[in-house]
Parts: structure tokens; sequence; C-alpha cells
């Protein structure tokens, strides 16, 4: 059976790993030639938008996944015209707006912070009334790790958005026109700041029957909007929290009629979950499943879209995940700590580039601190989040 996957960056590169023992074969779709899993499965170079590509990357395929959630909508809906894709184009819909994303939580009874639909300059000092500072704008589309936003914290920072914003300048709207405005497609979204204590995310998978099985909540360190460090099962975890996490999984992958691995990110404020993105697809906060869970989410999102039985969700122990960001470091080094785990994408390096990760694995907290600590040496270098590293693992401890 032949798996077609529209992307082909790391993600995909380890799906093809979890699916060879499967039994699967792959063929992958990605306007780069230099797609890191041009090493390990047959790879067409093209755009997403380029139809005749299209067709001949459909021909023979059991299915169509992806690993990339900005593949434009319009490409999955023409293969799905071909060959079964999963999850459906819908929810790659919803998860590539996050005004569409927060809309869905909020009529789900999944708890988010406070938002309002940004359309022009002229809306956004109404939306700032109406949220409240501090606050954050962001495009609504294409926004990743970060990139297009603007934090605002005072009157200055939103006259300086104004200015800056490549959004329509447009005459003085009236209320009626506001209120509207609000409620419709917008290029930005507002919203509250969350002074969280964390940030969390779950993955969940659902097969092709509905059967639903979720991973325990995942720690994730961020710097520079990039994710650095995950730890999971999260430390110190109250399993209310967890429940939460589980119980909007479940709700959010019920509503689309998800098939597949579905993440989703909270912000942990005063013993409740805010939801804050989602995204239809595995993801970088799960990649210490590969050692620290009895089945990887790579395998699991396969057995899911391929409509097999789903593999078992829980910790193998306890596991932390360094992303190797912009320089890779001595092999010999990583894997000198006891239960370390290097996985290298073949990535040219470059500043910002994510080009590997080390999953750490232990049979405690305890453990697993003193292990992050081992590798401190190496993450001395600024790329790779000492401070990151080593609080979380002074919390472990605790
Ligand atoms: P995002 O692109 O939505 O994942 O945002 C990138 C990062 O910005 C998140 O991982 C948070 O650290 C931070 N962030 C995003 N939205 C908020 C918010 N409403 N309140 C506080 N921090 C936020």
């Amino acid at each position: 059976m032949t798996i077609g996957i529209l992307g082909g960056g790391q993600l995909g590169y380890m799906l093809a790993l979890a699916g060879y023992p499967l039994g699967l074969h792959f063929r992958f779709l990605d306007p780069s030639p230099e797609a890191p899993v041009g090493r390990v499965a047959t790879r067409i170079t093209a755009k997403f938008t380029d139809r005749s590509a299209l067709k001949k990357f459909a021909q023979g395929l059991a299915l169509v996944t992806y690993e990339f959630e900005n593949v434009p909508v319009e490409a999955a809906q023409f293969l799905a015209e071909r060959v079964p894709v999963l999850p459906a184009p819908a929810a790659l819909e919803v998860a590539q707006d996050r005004l569409k994303e927060k809309q869905l939580f909020q009529k789900l009874g999944v708890a988010t912070t406070e938002f309002a639909a940004v359309a022009n300059r002229g809306v956004l000092d109404f939306a700032v009334q109406q949220i409240g500072l501090p606050a954050i704008l962001k495009t609504c589309r294409m926004g990743y790790d970060g990139k297009g936003q603007w934090i605002l914290r005072n009157a200055q920072d939103v006259s300086r958005a104004k200015d800056e914003l490549p959004l329509e300048r447009s005459a003085p709207l009236t209320k009626r026109a506001k209120a509207e405005a609000l409620q419709h497609a917008a290029a930005f979204i507002l919203e509250r700041f969350v002074p969280f204590s964390r940030e969390l995310s779950i993955l969940a998978v659902r097969g092709r029957t509905g059967e639903t099985a979720v991973y325990p909540l995942i720690e994730n360190h961020h710097r520079e909007g990039i994710l650095r460090l995950s730890l999971a099962p999260a430390p110190r975890l109250e399993p209310a929290i967890q429940r939460m996490a589980e119980d909007a999984a479940r709700r959010i992958s019920e509503s689309l009629q998800y098939v597949g691995v579905l993440a989703i990110e909270f912000f942990e404020h005063q013993g409740r979950l805010l939801a804050n993105e989602m995204a239809p697809r595995v993801h970088n906060s799960g990649h210490w499943t590969i050692e620290g869970a009895v089945t990887t989410q790579f395998e699991n999102h396969l057995r899911a879209v391929t409509g097999q039985p789903l593999g078992a969700t829980s910790a193998v122990g306890c596991s932390a995940m360094l992303n190797l960001i912009g320089e890779v470091p001595d092999s010999s080094e990583v894997l000198a700590v006891r239960d370390a785990h290097l996985h290298l994408y073949g990535k040219t390096p470059r500043a910002g580039r994510k080009l590997g990760h080390v999953t750490l694995r232990a049979s405690s907290p305890e453990q697993l601190a003193s292990r992050l600590g081992e590798l401190s040496g190496f993450f001395q270098r600024p790329d790779f989040c000492l401070d990151a590293a080593l609080a979380p693992a002074a919390s472990l401890r605790a």
C-alpha cells in the first residue's frame, strides 16, 4: 500500500520511518528539492498548486495525508476527488485560520482566551476596547512559530501596530459595520494576553471508526517562538487537567470527524486550560513518543489513516525532548548520556532551523533531571537554550 504525503519535512521523514515496519510505502510532494524525505522515499518536487503534478502524485495511492498544515485547501480538495484524503480537508481549513480555530473551540465549549477579529485598521481600536490590554495581535493565516505577531501592552504599541500592519487603510466605520467586521473573515485576530503558568499540548489519535486514544499531556518550553524542550508526561500534572485536555481533544476531533493524529496546544492558567491552537498532523511536541510511549505518534497516525487498530498511547517512564536548532552536536557527546537518543533529519544547518532532536528517557523525574543536567555542557551554546533545559529540570526535582 502506498501512502501519499503532502509536505516532505522531518515530520514526513519520521512518518515514513514508522511506516516501513508496517509494510507501507510512501510518496511525497513538496516544493523544495531539499526536502529531507528525499533520503528515504519517492519525492515529487512541485508546487502544491500544480494540478498536473497533483494528478501524477495521486496515481495509484491508497490515500493521502499531510505533514504540513499550510498545504492549500484547494490542493487537498482536488486530491480528495481522486483518492481518500485523511484527515479531511475541512480540518486543514479550520487549522489554517486562527479565527476559525478559536470560533470552533468556542462553539464546542473548549475554553480559550478572549479574542476578536480585526479585519482592518479601523476596527483595531474597537477590538482593543473589547479585549483589553495587554493583548496579542496575530495574523489569522500563515503565522507559525511566533511569526506575524505583535504584543500590545499600551496605547503606543497599538498606534505603532496600526502603522506597521499591512492592513487596508479604511474610512472610520459605523458601529454596525465594526460589529460585522468583528464577526467575519479577518486578516488578524486580537487575543487577550494570558499570563499562563505553563504551555501544554495534547496529542489525540482518532481512527476511521471513531475510536480515540490520547497521549499524556506534554509540557513545552519555547524561545523566540520556537519549541526547544518538551517534558512528557508533563510534570506535576493534576488528573483534572489531563481530563480537561482529553475532553477538548475528543470534542474537537469528533466535531471534525477527524482521522489521524491531532495536536492541541494549551495555556495552563489558574487551574484551567485555555486552548491556543491545533495542528492537523503529527507534532513536534510528540517526538518523545518514539522512545517514550508504547506506540509512537507517527505509527498511530498511520494506523488511524489506514483503518488499523490504534496502538496504546501510554508513556514508558519520563521523557524529555530537546530540539536541535541551527547546529548539530557531536553525536558521541549526546549518545554518551544514558538513554539519550539522537534523531537527525539530514537538513543543511541554518540559523533557526530544526535539524534534529534528542530524546532522553528515564524511570523517574529525578533521574530525568540528572540526565538533562549531563547534557548541560552541550546546551551552553546559545541556540540550545540552557535555561529552558535546566529550569524545568529543577522543577522535575522539586
Ligand atoms: P502561537 O503562534 O499562537 O503558537 O504563539 C506563539 C507563542 O506566543 C505561544 O507559544 C505563546 O508562548 C505565546 N502566546 C501566543 N498567544 C498568547 C496569548 N494569548 N497570551 C500569552 N502568550 C501567548
